[in-house]
């Protein structure tokens, strides 16, 4: 007898019925009815056993024959719109002459009702339940998500006696990983062992999601064959897919034989995103498992599931509230303008334990601050380069193996394996990047079983010595896995970084500004003095004092004001330069300058009108006013002293007083002429210029 065997329906019902392709398990019945649930289209070739008729015969009598009318209207309103029963139904049958209990579920497959009946065993139930409630409060009362994990293995076992019960978690890609364990004395332990992915086939995966519950209390019991009366069409193996009773493969049966495995229990561990473990029984024997039994294990890893839910988020809270003190922190500073290498100064160490990572780094204009171990120069900037290019979406970019990635290829990495990487904002087609790297994590696998070549790493695998059911296998060149919850926090994170580096660049544009601003009005000044003031004696430049004579003479041409020009000349100043030299002649200059303009008041002005030569333009000042000014600045020039020169400065000064028709060229003409009659006359003397009547005249002369 070949447990695979390929048994038609003929052969183990006697009836000519078309070729089986469907197996269940010989702990039940199965029966696969019409829409309606008042036709009978297939059954396990068992169902004498229940019916005590023929094939033939049960399909000529119809389900309420064989499940009783009772049971059928029940059924199929509780079916009625529903895609599998909410509860099982009881039913009592005589057996072999003795009345059995039997439970029935039943759930739709597209058209057709699959009704499931499996016999209960009375004896224990109310223990059964009082276990199962006692399980219950143990796991409302775990605190730690390990602690519960062990409870629900050490629950399971307890209620179905099993030999071994494991929780096995997988990760993202599907290997799954033994975290907990409950194991009868002298049993061989998988704790901490892997099974590969190519033990839970993507089928058997959402086959798991279809029916969360997979039982076979006997791996070697001959399956029964699902046989068609009706010559209905379709793949009874589909109908077979939510089926509890369903038989296990050829290749599953050798595949737990190959762990020793006689009897299995597997009940889906799921939440929100779906499937994300398994709770597996072990039976090294056959084991029989009531369904009573199966339904309080599953209760309980229900109830664990939701548990360790809340206390996940539990956790995932405790760790977002860290992230958040980080940044009202950091919020806080922001008024502050911190520059980044004064952020990671401050927060550097924080974020370098928030996140688990050996090295932070920020990439900000094209300046680089890190923190922590971070690849060298080159290799940041490649990476900073690389992602630019690479990365055009807001969420952050991440692997756990930067070096087997196109973007760390051929880069100087150091130590970094794992990298997290959140754009911080777009800035002229570049971004800023807050960097977050992993160094290697080395992991020893233990697999289970032998992995297939779906296994993702291709280290040499080797039987662990002495038993021939384990491989021992390193995998390196990967960092720790960057959580969901790690991401969204690295983004918030981000987020406030983008804003803080905003501010500064702000505050450090507006500085800028701010010192351009100045330089601009420093060099306008300088610009401004070249422009006007004589660089020696500091006093107006000729090209301004001719701008003031214009002015002033423009404002006596309309309004009759009347205004004088002085030039003052120093006397033998050649000989001054000669005898004591340039810088005495210097000196001199300044401080005739000075004399000068220490004594003029304040509508008055005073330029060099070149070499030794002043002008003195006096506002609102007739000739005789003028001449008493001239007479004054020549006597105070003569009164004054220079320091280090042992005579007495003297100038001449010629005076005109604007007389109307005066251009610049003739006032200026005028005074110089009678600065020149000074001279002549002896010098250390003023000379007015004499009063010209009309502009026709004085040009004329
Ligand atoms: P007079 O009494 O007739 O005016 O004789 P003077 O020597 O003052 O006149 P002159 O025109 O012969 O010489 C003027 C000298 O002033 C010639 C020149 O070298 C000198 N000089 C012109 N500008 C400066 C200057 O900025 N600094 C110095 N130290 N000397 C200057
Ligand atoms: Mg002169
Ligand atoms: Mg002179």
């Amino acid at each position: 007898m070949n447990r695979n065997s390929q048994s038609t329906a003929g052969e183990s019902a006697g009836t000519d019925t078309l070729p089986v392709v469907g197996h269940i398990q010989p702990c039940g019945w199965l029966l696969v009815l019409d829409a309606e649930c008042s036709r009978l289209l297939r059954a396990s070739a068992n169902l004498t056993e229940l019916s005590g008729l023929t094939l033939a015969e049960s399909v000529a009598a119809g389900p309420e024959r064989l499940l009783g009318r009772r049971l059928m209207v029940r059924l199929r309103r509780d079916l009625k719109g529903r895609a599998r029963l909410p509860g099982p139904l009881i039913v009592q049958r005589e057996l072999a002459g003795r009345l059995t209990r039997l439970q029935v579920h039943a759930h739709r497959h597209g058209e057709r009702a699959v009704v499931e009946i499996e016999p209960m065993p009375r004896q224990g139930r109310r223990r059964l339940m009082g276990r199962v409630t006692e399980w219950l409060r143990v796991i409302a009362e775990s605190e730690s998500p390990e602690v519960l994990l062990d409870t629900l293995a050490a629950g399971v076992a307890e209620l179905t006696d099993l030999d071994r019960v494991v929780v096995c978690r997988f990760d993202a890609d599907w290997h799954g990983k033994v975290v907990a364990e409950r194991l009868a004395p002298g049993g061989v332990s998988l704790l901490g062992q892997h099974f590969p992915a190519s033990d839970f086939p993507p089928q058997a995966r959402s086959q798991l999601e279809h029916s969360p519950v997979r039982s076979v209390p006997d791996m070697q019991a001959a399956p029964v064959a699902v046989v068609d009366c009706r010559g209905s069409d379709g793949d009874p193996r589909d109908e077979l897919a939510g089926s509890v009773l369903r038989a296990p493969s050829r290749e599953q049966v050798s595949y737990q034989e190959r762990l020793g495995v006689g009897a299995l229990l597997s009940i889906a561990l799921q939440d929100q995103q779906g499937l994300w473990g398994l709770v597996i029984g072990h039976g090294m024997a056959a084991r029989p498992l009531s369904p009573a039994v199966r339904d309080a294990a599953r209760a309980v890893v229900q109830m664990g599931t939701q548990r360790l839910f809340l206390l996940k988020a539990r956790q995932d809270a405790r760790y977002r509230q860290r992230v958040q003190e980080s940044r009202d922190l950091l919020s806080r500073e922001r008024s502050r303008l911190p520059s980044p290498g004064q952020l990671i100064r401050r927060h550097g160490e924080t974020w370098l334990a928030l996140f688990q990572v050996q090295g932070l780094a920020l990439a900000h204009e094209g300046q680089l601050t890190a923190c922590g171990l971070v690849p060298n120069r080159k290799g940041l900037d490649g990476l900073v380069a690389r992602l630019d290019m690479a990365h055009d979406h807001e969420g952050p970019w991440y692997t756990q193996a930067l070096g087997e990635h196109p973007l760390g290829d051929g880069l100087e990495l150091g130590a970094a394996c794992g990298l997290l990487a959140v754009p911080l904002r777009l800035r002229a087609g570049a971004r800023d990047w807050l960097l977050l790297f992993r160094h290697e994590q080395v992991e020893t696998l233990v697999w289970a079983v032998a992995p297939g070549e779906a296994a993702r790493h291709t280290a040499v695998r080797a039987p662990l010595p002495g038993r021939h059911t384990a491989w021992r296998e390193e995998v390196s060149g990967r960092s720790l896995a960057w959580q969901r919850i790690e991401r969204l926090a690295a983004m918030d994170l981000g987020e406030d970084l983008a804003l803080a580096l905003s501010a500064y660049e702000i505050d450090r544009l507006n500085q800028r500004l701010h010192h351009e601003q100045a330089a601009l009005a420093e060099a306008n000044a300088q610009l401004e003095q070249l422009a006007h003031f004589d660089s020696l004696t500091g006093v107006w430049n000729r090209y301004r004092v001719e701008q003031a004579i214009d002015a002033e003479l423009a404002a006596a041409e309309r309004y009759g004001r009347r205004f004088a020009l002085l030039l003052l000349d120093a006397d033998h100043f050649k000989r001054i330069n000669d005898d004591f030299g340039h810088e005495m002649g210097d000196r001199v200059l300044r401080a005739v300058a000075q004399c000068v303009a220490q004594s003029l008041r304040g509508c008055d002005h005073l330029g060099r009108w070149g070499g030794e030569e002043f002008v003195v333009l006096a506002t609102e000042t007739d000739a005789t006013a003028a001449a008493g000014l001239a007479e004054r600045l020549r006597r105070l020039i003569a009164d004054m002293t220079v320091e280090g020169l042992p005579q007495p400065v003297t100038a001449s000064i010629g005076v005109a007083a604007w007389s109307p028709g005066d251009t610049r060229k003739r006032l200026v003409q005028r005074a110089d002429r009678a600065m020149y009659e000074a001279k002549r006359a002896g010098r250390n003397r003023i000379c007015l210029a004499p009063v010209v009547a009309s502009a026709g005249e004085a040009s004329a002369g």
